[in-house]
C-alpha cells in the first residue's frame, strides 16, 4: 500500500526506519495512554457484534471505559430513525455491554451507541459488523446460512506443506475483469470468477481460464473487506479505488457485489467467487489492512472505545506510521484480540487460504506470531506474509515492530523481499534506475542476496547488500519474492522509462530474465496481474484512484505478448516441476547452492546441486547476463539439457550441451541441468 496521504511514503523503505531513533520520544509521550488501558478487562470470544441462537438476538460491544452503551434498531441499511432502542447491560469482568432481545429481528440492521464522560457519542455499527448495509454505515442482522453455496461444506482451498510451493498473482477484482475486452459480463465483480469460457477479441483465455493456462496456485486478493472510498449507491458511476481505507474488516467491499443493497449479496458472492477458485484448484490470499482505518475521530474503533485502538501522540493527535492519518495498537490486547479473531473469521467463514499483511511492520511480532499460530491451528495450508516495512514512524519499538529485519523472532510469517526487487530492476521510487536484469552494474551481490531468500550463505557478502546488510531469514519460507506489485510502477512501465534507448523487444528480454531471476530463486515468488501480458499503467506510479483506463487490463495484449505469456508459463511449470527451486531450510541453500566466481559486472552464475530437496537433476545451472551485450561463459563438460535459453524455456529441455564456451545473449537467462 502507497496510497498514503503524505509524503511519508517516500521514506517507505525499511531501512531507513528501522534505523531511526525517533521512536524513543514518541514511546515516552505514549506512557499515559499505555497506563490508562493496561488494567482494563479484555474479551477474546468471537461473539462480538450480533449473534442469533435460541434465546434471541445478542448484541454485544467491548467498550469498559463506557459510562452507558445502547443499541438502535432500524428497518434500514441507511436513512430513517430506529423502531426500538435497547439499553445493554456491563459485565464488569470482561468490558463487555450486552443485550439479548426476544423478538424476531432478522434482516433488519442497527447501530450501538456509547455513553463517555456524560456524552453520547456519535451512533457506530462497531468494530464487529460481518454483514451491513450500504456504504457499511450500519450493521445488518441476516441468515449467513443462506449466504452459502451449494456444495460449501465440502469446499476446500488447495493443501500446501510449504509456502515455497505457492505461485502468488496480485489481482484486483475491477482491474482483472473491467476492460470492455475481457468477455467477461459480470465485470468488476467477485462473481466473475464465476464465468467459465470467457474469450478476448483475439480468441485468448480471459478470467478465471486464463488463470488455470497461467498455472498460479494462489490468487492474493487486493482489499476486498468493506472499505470507504467507493460510494457503493452511485455503482454505475463508480470511481476506482485500490481499497486501502478499511471500514468494515468483517464484511466484504459492497461495490464488488452485485447488490450492494442487500447486505447478503455481497457475502454469498464472495463465497462464491472463493469456492470457483477453489475448484479451479487455486487459493485464494486476501490483502489486510489492519494497520490503519480509513477515518480516525469518527471511525467505529473510536466511537466504541475513544483512543483506545489507536496510538497516539502527548498532544492527543494521532500517531501515523501508515501516513494515512493514523496507525493502530495492535499492542493492546483488545486490538491484538480483534486482529485474531478476524483472520479466524474470514478463514472459516470463507475459507480464506491466506493473508496478506499490510504495513505489517506497524504490528508487533507477538501479535503476528500469534496470528499465524492460531491461523495454523485451523488449516496448516494457511500462510501469512507481509510488508515488513511501515511508511511513518511508530511508537512501538523497533525491536517489537513485526519488521523483515525482524522477521527470524515470526517462525511462520513471510516478508517481501524489496532486496530482489530493487536489485533486479532499479530502485522503486527512482523511475529511470536500472538494475541487475537492465544493465546497471553494482547490484550482483543484492540479487545473490535475493537467490538465497536472505538466509546465510557462505559465499555471499552481505555487507555489499543495497538494502539489507545481514542475512535476515532464518528460513526461505520467510521470504516473499518479486519485482513488482500494486504498488508503483508496473514492471513494464519501469522497463519502458528506465531502458529508453532500448527497443521493445530488449524491453521483453528483459522482463523475462527478471522473472526468470524471481521464479528460480529460493523463497516464494510473487508476481502482479498482467505483468505476463506486457500490462502497463501508461507510467502512473501510484494508480489507487485512477479510472479503469490506467488500471484495466486489457485482454487484447494477450494475443499481443503471446510468447511472453507462453513464457511466464513454462517458466512456472518449470518451478512447479522442480523442487531444487524450493527448498525448504536456510541449511539446505547453503549446502547445495554454489555460485561460480566470476568478476564480470551484470552476469551471476551458480549451480542447484545434490538433487537438491529430492529433484530428480542432480545439478542445475543457472546463468543470468543482464547486460545488453552478450556474454562467453564457460561450462564444465558433461551431458546438459538445456531448459532456458535466448527467450525460450522448456522443462523438458530445448536441446543438449556438451559444456564449454556458451554465448549468453543480452538480458537473458541460460539454464541447464543433468541428470
Ligand atoms: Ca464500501
Amino acid at each position: 500500500m502507497r496510497n498514503v496521504k503524505n509524503n511519508l511514503a517516500i521514506i517507505a523503505s525499511s531501512i531507513l526506519l528501522s534505523t531511526s531513533s525517533i521512536s524513543f520520544v514518541y514511546a515516552q509521550n505514549d506512557i499515559n495512554q499505555i497506563r490508562k488501558f493496561e488494567n482494563l478487562p479484555t474479551y477474546d470470544k468471537a461473539d462480538l457484534g450480533c449473534t442469533i441462537d435460541n434465546r434471541g438476538y445478542t448484541f454485544k460491544i467491548w467498550s469498559p471505559l463506557a459510562e452507558a452503551a445502547r443499541v438502535h434498531i432500524y428497518n434500514q441499511g441507511r436513512g430513517g430513525k430506529p423502531f426500538e432502542s435497547y439499553n445493554l447491560h456491563l459485565d464488569p469482568v470482561t468490558g463487555v455491554w450486552a443485550y439479548t432481545s426476544q423478538k424476531d429481528l432478522m434482516n433488519k440492521f442497527y447501530t450501538f451507541q456509547i455513553k463517555v464522560d456524560g456524552k453520547w457519542l456519535d451512533e457506530t455499527q462497531g468494530i464487529w459488523a460481518k454483514a451491513v448495509g450500504v456504504n457499511g454505515d450500519r450493521a445488518a442482522i441476516i441468515d449467513f446460512s443462506s449466504t452459502n453455496p451449494i456444495g460449501w461444506e465440502m469446499d476446500k482451498g488447495p493443501k500446501l506443506e510449504s509456502i515455497t510451493d505457492a505461485v502468488i498473482y496480485e489481482m484486483h477484482h475491477r482491474d482483472f475483469s473491467i476492460h470492455p475486452n475481457s468477455g467477461i459480463v459480470n465485470k468488476g465483480k467477485f462473481i466473475a470468477m464465476l464465468e467459465n469460457g470467457t474469450l478476448s477479441v483475439n480468441g485468448e483465455k480471459t478470467g478465471i481460464d486464463h488463470l488455470k493456462e497461467l498455472g498460479i496456485t494462489h490468487v492474493h486478493i487486493l482489499p476486498s473487506y468493506d472499505y470507504n472510498s467507493v460510494d457503493e449507491t452511485q455503482l454505475p458511476s463508480n470511481n476506482y479505488n485500490w481499497g486501502y481505507d478499511p471500514l468494515n474488516y468483517n464484511a466484504p467491499e459492497g461495490s464488488y457485489s452485485t447488490n450492494p443493497n442487500d447486505p447478503a449479496s455481497r457475502i454469498r458472492e464472495m463465497k462464491e467467487m472463493v469456492k470457483a477458485l477453489h475448484d479451479a484448484g487455486i487459493g485464494v490470499i486476501m490483502d489486510v489492512v489492519y494497520n490503519h482505518t480509513a477515518m480516525s475521530d469518527g471511525s467505529s474503533f473510536e466511537l466504541s472505545v475513544p483512543d483506545y485502538y489507536y496510538r497516539k501522540k502527548a498532544d492527543g493527535s494521532f500517531s501515523d506510521a501508515s501516513g494515512c492519518g493514523n496507525e493502530t495498537a495492535s499492542d493492546r490486547q483488545q486490538m491484538r484480540n480483534f486482529i485474531i479473531n478476524s483472520v479466524k473469521y474470514w478463514a472459516n467463514e470463507y475459507h480464506i487460504d491466506g493473508f496478506r499483511f499490510d504495513l505489517m511492520a506497524i504490528h508487533d511480532t507477538e501479535t503476528m506470531n500469534q496470528v499465524a499460530k492460531e491461523l495454523k491451528a485451523i488449516n496448516p495450508s494457511i500462510f501469512v506474509y507481509g510488508e515488513g516495512w511501515t511508511a511513518g514512524d511508530s511508537p512501538l519499538p523497533i525491536e517489537k515492530r513485526a519488521l523483515k529485519e525482524n522477521v527470524s523472532k515470526m517462525q511462520n510469517i513471510a516478508v517481501f523481499s524489496d532486496d530482489i526487487r530493487d536489485a533486479i530492476k532499479g530502485h522503486y521510487s527512482n523511475a529511470k534506475d536500472r538494475g541487475f536484469a537492465t544493465g546497471k552494474a553494482g547490484n550482483e551481490e543484492t540479487v545473490k542476496i535475493g537467490i538465497v531468500a536472505s538466509t546465510a550463505h557462505p559465499q555471499i557478502d552481505y555487507s555489499k547488500g543495497n538494502n539489507s546488510k545481514f542475512a535476515y531469514a532464518s528460513s526461505p519460507q520467510q521470504i516473499i519474492n518479486y519485482v513488482s506489485c500494486h504498488d508503483d510502477l508496473t514492471l513494464t512501465d519501469k522497463l519502458n522509462i528506465s531502458m529508453e534507448k532500448a527497443d521493445e523487444a530488449d524491453r521483453i528480454k528483459a522482463a523475462k530474465l527478471a522473472q526468470t531471476i524471481v521464479f528460480t530463486s529460493q523463497g516464494t515468488p510473487f508476481m502482479f496481474t498482467g505483468e505476463e501480458i506486457f500490462r502497463n499503467k501508461k507510467g502512473i506510479h501510484n494508480s489507487y484512484k485512477s479510472p479503469d483506463s490506467i488500471n484495466a487490463i486489457d485482454w487484447n495484449q494477450k494475443a499481443q505478448y503471446k510468447d511472453l505469456f507462453n513464457y511466464y508459463q513454462n517458466l512456472i511449470t518449470l518451478r512447479k516441476a522442480h523442487p531444487a527451486f524450493r527448498m525448504r531450510t536456510a541449511e539446505d541453500i547453503a549446502k547445495n547452492i554454489v555460485f561460480d566466481k566470476t568478476s564480470e559486472p551484470n552476469l551471476i552464475s551458480y549451480s542447484i546441486k545434490n538433487h537438491a530437496n529430492g529433484d530428480q537433476w542432480k545439478e542445475i545451472k543457472l546463468v543470468f547476463n543482464g547486460s545488453s551485450e552478450s556474454k562467453k561463459v564457460k561450462i564444465q563438460k558433461a551431458r546438459w539439457i538445456i531448459i532456458g535459453q535466448d527467450g525460450l524455456i522448456n522443462k523438458d529441455g530445448l536441446g543438449e550441451f556438451k559444456g564449454g564456451d556458451v554465448n549468453v545473449a543480452p538480458y537473458s537467462a541460460f539454464i541447464i541441468a543433468k541428470e
